[in-house]
């Protein structure tokens, strides 16, 4: 085996090597007896007495200090001495070091410890930089899914309303149908419509219409559970479906929506208040002969067309 006392090796270690730098301590006094040169550039003070003072100018020994623990491992297994591995933060040199500590007996007998160290703060500062990034990006993918259940629920959402649109209503009544069907539930469909409604725009002008507009889907909320889906079909037209609910229960619904309206003062100003009243077709999910509920709306639309007929502020039920 080579003995490393080739003065070309042992310059080379000692002096001009920059990726490790390598300490030898006599653990009987605690003394620095061997530092190469990256070592030195690194030590607080090279001419102190402890390793605690010169290394990392402690006052005490470091609380880190793993050299007794080692001694007594190495006392255990005197051929295979273990080498101890870990990564610190030189506070003194404010570098991150990656170190192999080993306790050793040398030829005239001292026990010793030898280190070396290498700098790893170049990786430390990529590892964060990459973790930032990391964070970044799931925040970006965060507000991007965020962003997107907004753009969905606004695809669905009338904005003049906030009732539901016709699009929304067309995906979730086929779903509606499917979980009726296999429940066997009853579904009902009102359509609802705003009389004279082109009279209040000229009579008031678009604003007011609006407004109106706006007053109703309040009220039909108000007026319908939860589990009702109300939505603004266009215009001054709306369609609610109702799970769970069969063709009377529907027509109790559709009276009482109608007989409030009628009696609903929308107010324009202090001293202006506007009456109007609504139209309504009611009509039944068949789920024996229906294939989705766009049959049953359009016998609500029917049902509507009738109520217009035979004299608008009314209900009619499809037979
Ligand atoms: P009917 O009793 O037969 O339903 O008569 P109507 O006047 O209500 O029905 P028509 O279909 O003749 O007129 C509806 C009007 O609603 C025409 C349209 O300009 C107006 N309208 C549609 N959407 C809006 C809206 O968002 N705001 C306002 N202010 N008016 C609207
Ligand atoms: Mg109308
Ligand atoms: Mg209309």
């Amino acid at each position: 085996m080579l003995k490393l006392n080739d003065k070309e090796i042992q310059e080379f270690i000692c002096n001009e090597t920059s990726y490790f730098a390598l300490n030898i301590i006599d653990l009987s006094t605690r003394e620095v007896i061997f530092a190469n040169k990256a070592m030195k550039k690194i030590m607080v003070d090279i001419n102190a007495k402890k390793c605690w003072q010169s290394i990392y100018g402690q006052s005490d020994i470091c609380s880190w200090c793993k050299a007794d623990e080692l001694v007594n491992i190495a006392d255990d297994k005197t051929d295979d001495k273990p080498i101890h591995e870990f990564e610190h933060f030189n506070e003194y040199a404010n570098r991150w070091f990656k170190v192999q500590k080993k306790v050793t007996n040398l030829e005239d007998g001292r026990k010793v410890l030898i280190s070396i160290l290498v700098d790893i703060t170049t990786q430390k500062e990529s590892q964060g930089k990459l973790i930032s990034t990391q964070v970044k990006l799931t925040q970006q993918a965060q507000k991007l899914k965020e962003a997107q259940i907004e753009l969905k629920r606004l695809a669905s959402i009338d904005s003049m309303t906030n009732l539901y649109n016709r699009r929304y209503f067309l995906d979730t009544s086929k779903m509606l149908f499917e979980l009726a069907k296999r429940n066997g539930e009853d579904i009902s469909v009102i359509m609802l419509d705003i009389d004279r409604f082109k009279a209040i725009n000229d009579t008031y002008g678009h604003k007011i219409g609006d407004e109106v507009i706006i007053s109703l889907s309040k009220k039909l909320i108000d007026y319908t559970r939860k589990s009702d889906v109300v939505c603004r079909f266009g215009g001054e037209e709306f369609v609610i479906l109702l799970p769970n609910t069969d063709i009377d229960g529907a027509t109790v619904i559709s009276n009482k929506i109608r007989d409030r309206i009628e009696n609903l003062i929308v107010d324009i100003s202090e001293e202006k208040h506007l009456k109007f009243t609504v139209s309504i077709g009611v009509s039944k999910v068949d789920l024996k002969i229906d294939k989705d509920v766009e049959s049953a709306v359009n016998r609500a639309d029917k049902a509507l067309y009738e109520a217009k007929n035979s004299g608008r502020n009314r209900v009619v039920v499809d037979a």
